[in-house]
């Protein structure tokens, strides 16, 4: 297991965990002035600065990148089918026009949350179908432009609205349908987040093993959580036991960044992002 205590070489920053404090550029240059190496950013923020730009401002800063965020949300009803995929297929490009080594697929829930406008549904069975089918149709583009997809499983408070992929071993059976050959194109973003309570979790990161192990992200889950979404905590402020989940990881042979994904309206996102900053990467040394 690598050794994280001396310096923060392996720490990228989600830019969600500080989307509060200032728009893409102002981020990267934050993270440049911290000594941080990596970031994954999301394509709202991406967006409200334009993406030449925020590629240019990553590229100056000599950042690289631990993911893009985020493809997905594939149930829709016949009229959003569309617009569903082109809009996972520029996902697939502005990844690509960062040079990130994965575009994270948070693959959606029941039809109406994951694609508003669409027809509601309760079937579950069905929207995930539709994922298994939206995530082959668009690995056809993802293995064209050589961007490799990474399946996030979500925790299942987050079934109906944003991912009815729960577990990774849902994630990686998906991944064994589309893609049995390991090709590297296809695979998962553990986050400890989503995946720390599952019994199974130590057999399934075997099960992916260093092929489908693309992402790895971190956090903590606070007790009690106050908010479904944006109540993330720190790492070390909770109950997760991340490095033994970071060791699993690392022992199937995962050497890439760990990446801290934080959404704390309560808390984080209230605070400069130079002492959010600090702390991360204070505690990437000591419990990550
Ligand atoms: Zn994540």
């Amino acid at each position: 297991m690598r050794d994280f205590s001396r310096d923060h070489r392996a720490l990228s920053l989600n830019t969600a965990t500080v989307r509060k404090q200032g728009d893409l550029v102002a981020i990267i240059e934050a993270a440049a002035r911290h000594g941080i190496t990596a970031i994954a950013p999301w394509r709202d923020q991406v967006a409200a600065v334009g993406l030449d730009r925020a590629v240019r401002a990553a590229r100056d800063a000599g950042l690289a990148f631990s993911g893009y965020c985020r493809g997905g949300m594939f149930p829709a009803d016949a009229a959003h089918a569309e617009a569903a995929r082109d809009d996972n297929r520029r996902a697939v490009d502005e990844a690509k026009a960062f040079g990130a080594p994965c575009l994270v697929l948070v693959v959606g829930g029941l039809p109406q949350f994951s694609r508003p406008g669409s027809a509601a549904s309760k079937d579950i069975g069905a929207a995930r179908r539709q994922v298994e089918d939206g995530i082959g149709e668009l690995l056809d583009h993802a293995r064209d432009v050589g961007m490799p997809l990474a399946i996030e499983p979500l925790h299942p408070m987050y079934a109906a609205d944003r991912a009815c992929v729960n577990t990774l071993a849902q994630a990686l059976d998906i991944c064994d349908a589309l893609d049995p050959g390991r090709s590297g194109m296809l695979g998962v973003a553990a986050d400890v987040y989503h995946i720390w309570w599952d019994p199974n979790l130590y057999p399934d990161i075997k099960r992916a093993g260093r092929e489908r192990l693309l992402a790895f992200h971190v956090c903590d889950w606070l007790v009690p959580t106050r908010d479904l979404l944006t109540d993330r905590g720190m790492m070390g402020d909770g109950v997760i036991d991340i490095r033994s989940i970071r060791a699993a990881v690392e022992a199937e042979g995962f050497d890439g960044f760990s990446e801290v994904e934080i959404f704390s309206e309560l808390d984080w996102w209230q605070r400069p992002m130079d002492e959010v900053l600090k702390t991360c990467i204070e505690r990437h040394k000591t419990v990550v």
